[in-house]
């Protein structure tokens, strides 16, 4: 028997829950494989926060909180697993929260909308329009959302929407355990840490950063460095695996 605060047993739990919220329809099919692949890589740096990962977060938090007009884009993954850290999150910073889907239809997106306001999110959902320099659903999204935010939280996004937010001079902000991944190169800033790790420790930073840790925050933002010491972590697990 695993005992419950285990991360084996939490990992079990997890799945689980994305397999109940593919049956609902909440999660895609390629959501599944997507968080096996994230899973993989949370073997490599411990399943835990590391040092790096926690400076990405007190940076998101400062980037967060400075902003004028921040969103957080929620997929469907991230609200089946952590739509009540979405709305902590929401709380601790003001940041609009908008569904973005990569496989959308009208009832994908009404379904994750309820299920982040039955988590006490406040969601944004006016009218989507296709604004983003993308040839597929991924151009979807709201004139005032994410088409006009300064700063865009994206929790598990795909590269070519990362790439598309940043040409249009947005800072983005993404959580992503695989720091090899476009997304992870082409965002302003990667969280390479666990979602439903990395979401509380953003919120705990937005209430507890200082105004010069905030200032210094945001003058010493080095994504090339922090997706360097994320990837010699997992090295220098990998080559101490065995003793
Ligand atoms: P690219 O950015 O190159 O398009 P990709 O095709 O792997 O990479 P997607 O599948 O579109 O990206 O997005 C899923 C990403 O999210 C994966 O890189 C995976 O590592 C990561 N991921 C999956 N589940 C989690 C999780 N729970 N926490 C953090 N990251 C996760
Ligand atoms: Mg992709």
């Amino acid at each position: 028997m695993i005992p419950p605060d285990h991360p084996r047993y939490r990992s079990l739990v997890t799945r689980e829950r994305l397999a109940g919220c593919a049956k609902k329809g909440i999660v895609a099919m390629e959501g599944l494989t997507a968080h096996g692949r994230g899973e993989a890589f949370d073997y490599l740096i411990g399943e835990r926060t590391t040092i790096s990962g926690l400076l990405a977060e007190q940076t998101a938090a400062a980037m967060l909180i400075s902003a004028r007009h921040p969103v957080i884009s929620v997929n469907g993954n991230t609200a089946a697993l952590a739509a009540h850290e979405i709305a902590a999150l929401q709380e601790a910073c003001g940041a609009l929260v908008e569904v973005n889907l990569f496989h959308r239809t009208e009832k994908r997106v009404a379904q994750i909308e309820d299920l982040l306001r039955n988590a006490g999110a406040d969601v944004y959902s006016g009218e989507a329009e296709r604004l983003l320099p993308l040839s597929h659903d991924r151009a979807w999204c709201r004139r005032g959302g994410m088409f006009s935010a300064d700063v865009v939280l994206v929790p598990l996004e795909d590269g070519d929407r990362c790439e598309a937010l940043v040409s249009l001079g947005k800072t983005v902000i993404a959580i992503d355990l695989n720091p090899l991944s476009r997304t992870a190169r082409h965002a302003t800033l990667t969280i390479v840490d666990e979602l439903t790790r990395a979401l509380p420790a953003i919120s705990r930073a937005c209430r507890e950063l200082s105004a010069a840790d905030r200032d210094r925050l945001l003058s010493t933002v080095d994504n090339h460095y922090l997706l360097s010491e994320a990837i010699h972590e997992m090295t220098a697990r990998l080559s101490h695996a065995l003793d």
